[in-house]
């Protein structure tokens, strides 16, 4: 594996840093405190063609891999941004844009894709309270009607939903035959807003760039046209999606963290408590933590790069290596922040230092779009060969094992 960046991508990176350079801190505390989209840097993102990078040329993209978007990732959010510059790159490009580009119609990439690179904003809508890590349990169903759908139910922890322009959501086909727990589920773009889907906005520790909603959909009609895929094989589209979603939160995490560490390297270089001329960044004890953390950081970095490489390649061992990518990237990042914290002592806890607006923003990536347990769960079945240990029916272990990965093998 060869990961020498070409002079497209080292300008790629210096054209991210320069748009995060536009966006300071001050910007974020801004958004943070007012609770609203970043709308004046998505504008930006759109303006320099960042939100293209992995769409097809033809539809006016970069045409470029997965692998472009992890490097925009990291390079906007270690330049200052941290996750509030990078996860929106996901919002559009990959709930939208891997997956029509894979698997829409002609008709649908032609109807969707161009606006995407123009800075449409998708939500992807597939989680359940009630069904919680295990999403093929969902009770959203469609009815069919017609030569079209009606879609009935609940969903929770949905983003973007004030502000997108459509919404993939995850429903099972009535009547639809089971074998496996997966046939059935069907994916169905809503164009929002729509009279039948209604949001109530929930209140959260961090990511408050983006609002988090419980959504109600209320016969909300579909038509053919706006199934992606087969229907009933929906779970299979999903695998691009799920898992270029998680290599480029992995790699977001990893430029905040290493901005994290940055951040303290210069606070812990020039502050002063017990001697004049005698920062704090000389004792040992601040400065091996963070020797740790930038280890752990720099050899996380090459296990996304590795689950990128593989995604681009549609190599089958892309899922085992995205699980490990986004297991490490956030253990490391998250150890970089909370010892940032530290270095900065009670200045870290405060908002102004913006060490914790990264503690907080990364802390949700342990839990969503997957958490460490699935995640370590899918390593230990898939790479270690050990059984798999949660939702065995007692009736037949075989057919569990038959049925749905939550982190899905590409
Ligand atoms: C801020 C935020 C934004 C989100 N955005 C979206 C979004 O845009 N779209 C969307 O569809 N979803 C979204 N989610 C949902 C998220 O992706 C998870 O899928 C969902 O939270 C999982 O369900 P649960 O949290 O109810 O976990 P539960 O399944 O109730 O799990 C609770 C705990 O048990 C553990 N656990 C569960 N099963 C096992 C097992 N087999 N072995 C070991 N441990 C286990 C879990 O890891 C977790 O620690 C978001 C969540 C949050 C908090």
């Amino acid at each position: 594996v060869d990961f020498s960046l070409s002079p497209e991508q080292l300008s790629l990176i210096e054209k991210v840093k320069s748009v995060a350079s536009r966006f300071p801190e001050t910007y974020w505390q801004g958004i943070v405190g007012e609770e609203r989209f970043p709308r004046e840097y998505w504008d930006a993102v759109v303006d320099e063609s960042l939100l293209g990078l992995p769409i097809p040329k033809e539809y006016g993209g970069g045409g470029g891999e997965l692998f472009d978007t992890v490097l925009a990732a990291e390079h906007v959010a270690r330049a200052g941004c941290g996750m509030s510059g990078s996860i929106p790159l996901i919002l559009g490009p990959i709930f939208g844009g891997v997956l029509i580009a894979a698997h829409g119609t002609a008709e649908q990439r032609q109807r969707y894709l161009p606006g995407i690179v123009a800075g449409e904003i998708w939500s992807g809508a597939f989680s359940e309270a009630h069904s919680g890590a295990n999403v093929t349990a969902i009770n959203t169903r469609a009815e069919q009607v017609g030569d079209g759908f009606r879609l009935h139910g609940e969903k929770k922890y949905i983003g973007v939903v004030e502000v997108a322009q459509h919404m993939a959501v995850l429903a099972r086909v009535d009547g639809f035959p089971k074998v496996r727990r997966t046939d059935g589920l069907s994916l169905f773009v809503v164009d929002l807003p729509n009279a039948d889907l209604s949001s109530e906005r929930l209140d959260k520790l961090g990511t408050r760039y983006v609002d988090t909603n419980r959504v109600v959909l209320d016969g909300v009609a579909v038509g053919e046209g706006d199934l992606i895929g087969e229907l009933g094989h929906g779970w299979d589209l999903m695998f691009d999606v799920l898992n270029a979603e998680r290599i480029i939160v992995a790699a977001a995490a990893i430029g905040t963290g290493l901005l994290a560490i940055d951040l303290a390297v210069a606070y812990a270089n020039q502050r002063e408590v017990w001697a004049e001329g005698e920062v704090i960044g000389s004792y040992q004890g601040l400065q091996f933590p963070l020797a740790e953390a930038k280890a752990r950081l720099e050899a996380a970095r090459l296990k996304v790069y590795e689950a990128a490489w593989l995604f681009d390649r549609s190599d089958e061992r892309c899922g085992v290596a995205t699980a490990t990518a986004r297991y490490v990237a956030l253990e490391s990042s998250l150890y970089a922040a909370d010892r940032a914290i530290q270095t900065f002592g009670s200045a870290g806890y405060l908002t102004e230092t913006a060490v914790e607006r990264h503690w907080r923003d990364l802390r949700l990536f342990r839990l969503a779009p997957i958490s460490d347990e699935m995640v370590l769960a899918y390593i230990a079945q898939y790479d270690l060969g050990l059984p798999r240990s949660y939702g065995r029916s007692k009736a037949s272990p075989a057919a569990a094992n038959g049925g749905a990965s939550p982190q899905p093998v590409r």
